[in-house]
């Protein structure tokens, strides 16, 4: 790894954050553009929900996701330890599992997700979904039994406070002097540095799809909806399977619940739509009456950087630029694997050990193009 000044890293999102942070740690010099403000309001990663659910996703998503899901919740308690050490912003995580329920009327959507899920591959794992009667969804979710009798349990699943590791991070890349450039928009062509890693997200299209035509990148459109409900005591992550409105709650500290999300073809950021209101909000009432007096704090609609398989990608361009996109809604629960990756790629570009049998040796192999 280079040990002059000569990182640049261009996007301030999750990825961008997150790989300043371990190159910090590392004793790195590295140096941040950002076209938002510290806040990175306009990002995917500030409106996300920040579940972290691999096997709920191995219903919807490649094994590659749900193996990176898996090292990365390995990750997330050791790095928010170490994160919690030098800087003053509690990050929320919890690992208490999610579970899943469906109205009576839906119960052919549940044999549907759990016919999807990758089950070999979380025995293989040691883990296992867990059908839930009445009396097992009581002592897991007691507020849930007033509209639902049973759901499944997928142990070991995980969410943190997006917003609050934001800020962590920022904390602690400006206690350690890393210089950020805010309100800057670049090209990996407009910085001066030896390496450039571009986590621009979304905002890297042009170039993205100028460089990489087969697996273009897009934008998919999701809203979400915070809420603030002083009456539902919900403690994990909760799914609605729904064949029209598929839901999620997922309970951040002090009653506030985050409900998501949409997933339109469209990379339209406007606010969000009525008739996706509607939807959230409905079903969200469906899950318990006490969520009628609950108080919308904020509606929110942001794009996922997608590509065309949904699937993460890495790219090299043999001189200086390292590309990683197509995070997906998968970023949270991916991003400490994918850092750890790109890390390790880099040290092995400089060093110059980089080669086709070294990268075939990996299960990620897939991510790179
Ligand atoms: C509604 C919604 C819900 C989601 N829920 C979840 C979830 O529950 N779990 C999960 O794991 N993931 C979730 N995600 C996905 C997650 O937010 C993304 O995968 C993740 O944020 C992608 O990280 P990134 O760093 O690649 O991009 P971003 O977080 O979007 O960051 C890109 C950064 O680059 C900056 N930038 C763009 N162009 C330029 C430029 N020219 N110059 C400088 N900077 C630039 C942007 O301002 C931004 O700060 C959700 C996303 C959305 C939209």
């Amino acid at each position: 790894m280079p040990t002059s000044n000569s990182i640049a890293i261009l996007g301030a999102g999750l990825l961008g954050r997150l790989l300043a942070y371990r190159l910090t740690q590392q004793g790195q010099s590295v140096v941040l553009y950002e076209r938002d403000g510290p806040q990175a309001e306009h990002t995917a990663a500030y409106v996300a929900a920040a579940m972290l659910a691999p096997f709920a996703e191995s219903a919807v998503s490649d094994r590659l996701v749900t193996q990176m899901g898996i090292a990365s919740l390995m990750r997330w308690p050791a790095w928010l330890a170490e994160l919690a050490q030098h800087t003053t912003t509690p990050v929320f995580f919890q690992q208490e599992g999610t579970v899943v329920v469906w109205h009576r009327q839906d119960k052919e959507e549940a044999l549907r997700f759990c016919q999807r899920l990758d089950r070999a591959y979380f025995t293989e794992q040691g883990h296992d979904v867990r059908s839930l009667d009445l009396a097992q969804l009581t002592l897991l979710e007691p507020a849930l039994v007033t509209r639902f009798m049973q759901g499944i349990y997928l142990p070991g699943e995980g969410q943190l406070d997006n917003r609050a590791l934001l800020a962590a991070l920022l904390e602690y890349l400006e206690k350690n002097h890393v210089p950020i450039h805010w309100h800057c928009a670049v090209d990996a062509c407009d910085v001066v540095a030896d390496m450039v890693i571009d986590c621009r997200g979304l905002g890297a299209k042009r170039d993205w799809n100028q460089k990489h035509r087969p697996t273009s990148l897009r934008g998919v459109r999701g809203e979400v909806i915070r809420i603030y409900a002083p009456d539902v005591y919900i403690q994990r992550p909760v799914r609605l399977l729904h064949p029209r409105y598929p839901l999620y709650i997922a309970p951040k500290p002090n009653h506030v619940y985050v409900i998501g999300a949409t997933e339109i073809e469209s990379e339209d950021v406007s606010e969000v739509s009525m008739r996706s209101a509607l939807e959230l909000l409905s079903a969200t009432y469906s899950l318990h009456p006490g969520f009628g007096e609950a108080r919308v704090l904020e509606m929110r609609a942001q794009c996922r950087p997608a590509l065309a398989d949904h699937l993460p990608k890495m790219t090299w361009d043999g001189t200086r630029c390292l590309s990683i996109n197509g995070l997906y809604r998968h970023g949270y629960l991916i991003a400490p694997e994918m850092v750890e990756i790109a890390i390790d790629y880099l040290a092995h570009i400089q060093a110059g050990t980089l080669n086709s049998t070294w990268i075939a040796q990996h299960f990620w192999r897939q991510l790179i193009e």
